[in-house]
């Protein structure tokens, strides 16, 4: 595909990102540190001084930063973003590669792949799973999806930002992973806000709280793997023993939550969404299974 563009060559290994939010940054500064020319554009402008002052280029258009390189990494709120800042540059993309690591739903991953193949470019969705400290360490790890052929000719300076984590063809499924590992992880912080809330009428503080309660989520990994070699081997055969704990018992606790936050004038969506998975199960008649049934509740009428 380059070699049917026009315009100017970019410099090998030369990386363009735009979005400048704190992920942008530690991306640029990252690619900056293993020697690839980096070229940004951020809407706000000032939000490059810092990697600017470090040796990345600030282009004046999107445009511009396109053109400037092969690679173009987007680290934006979500995919409307995208377009905003691309539609202008459309006449550029050809020959290029798209790799965006930002938040949206999967259908607008695939929506977006479409839009950048009807402009003869390459896709990437991209969802990265650490923090922005964290960015280009060993501990940083990218789920991919799109075009087998693009995700080997970008693996390396890919790989930079974080182990890559290869799943399929399919744009929407990194998209789908990302929404899924930060169901997981927004809705544990949110667990842990309400128990700390909940603490916190009784006189404890955070400080205090905190390290109680984290006790309890570290451990949430140990539990789902005992008794089973791979978590989710029963759940795959349908099976939910209930012998070492049920959905009434986890049933009836979800109702003392329920009453506990009431009382104390907690709010109330988080406790009485947990309470309604396992009523649902109690009224379809499991109440005798493991709290793994919930999962019927969740995914609803097929
Ligand atoms: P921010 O949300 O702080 O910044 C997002 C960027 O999007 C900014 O550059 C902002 O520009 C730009 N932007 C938003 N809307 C528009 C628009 N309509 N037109 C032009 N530019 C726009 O980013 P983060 O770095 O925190 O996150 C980026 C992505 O990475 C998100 O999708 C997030 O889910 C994901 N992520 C974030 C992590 C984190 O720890 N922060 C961890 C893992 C993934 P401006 O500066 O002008 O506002």
């Amino acid at each position: 595909m380059n070699e049917q563009r026009n315009h100017t060559t970019p410099q090998d290994k030369a990386v363009t990102v735009i979005g400048l939010g704190p992920m942008g940054r530690a991306m640029t500064r990252t690619l900056l540190a293993a020697g690839h020319p980096v070229t940004v554009w951020n809407r706000t402008a000032g939000r490059a001084d810092g990697v600017v002052a470090e040796g990345a280029t600030l282009a004046a258009t999107p445009r511009a930063a396109v053109e400037a390189s092969d690679l173009v990494v987007l680290s934006l709120t979500d995919y409307r973003a995208m377009y905003d800042i691309l539609d202008g540059a459309t006449a550029s993309l050809a020959g290029r590669t798209l790799v965006n690591l930002s938040s949206d739903t999967p259908d607008r991953s695939r929506e977006a792949a479409a839009w950048a193949a009807g402009h003869g470019a390459g896709f990437l969705t991209g969802g990265a799973m650490v923090p922005a400290p964290m960015v280009g360490t060993e501990a940083s790890y990218v789920y991919y999806s799109g075009p087998d052929k693009v995700m080997e000719n970008h693996r390396a300076a890919l790989t930079l930002l974080g182990t890559p984590k290869y799943l399929g063809e399919d744009p929407g499924l990194a998209q789908m992973m990302y929404q899924a590992q930060l169901a997981v992880f927004l809705t544990t912080l949110s667990a842990l806000m309400h128990a700390t809330a909940m603490l916190g009428t009784a006189g404890m503080t955070a400080a205090e709280a905190l390290p109680e309660l984290l006790a309890a989520a570290d451990s949430i990994g140990d539990i789902m793997r005992a008794g089973e070699e791979s978590p989710g081997t029963a759940l795959d055969a349908g099976e939910h023993p209930g012998d070492l704990s049920t959905v009434t018992m986890m049933g009836a606790t979800s109702d003392h939550i329920v009453e506990t936050s009431t009382a104390l004038g907690l709010d109330l969506a988080l406790p009485l969404a947990v309470q309604a998975h396992y009523r649902g199960a109690i009224e379809n008649g499991h109440g005798g299974d493991n709290w793994t049934r919930i999962i019927d509740s969740i995914r609803g009428p097929r």
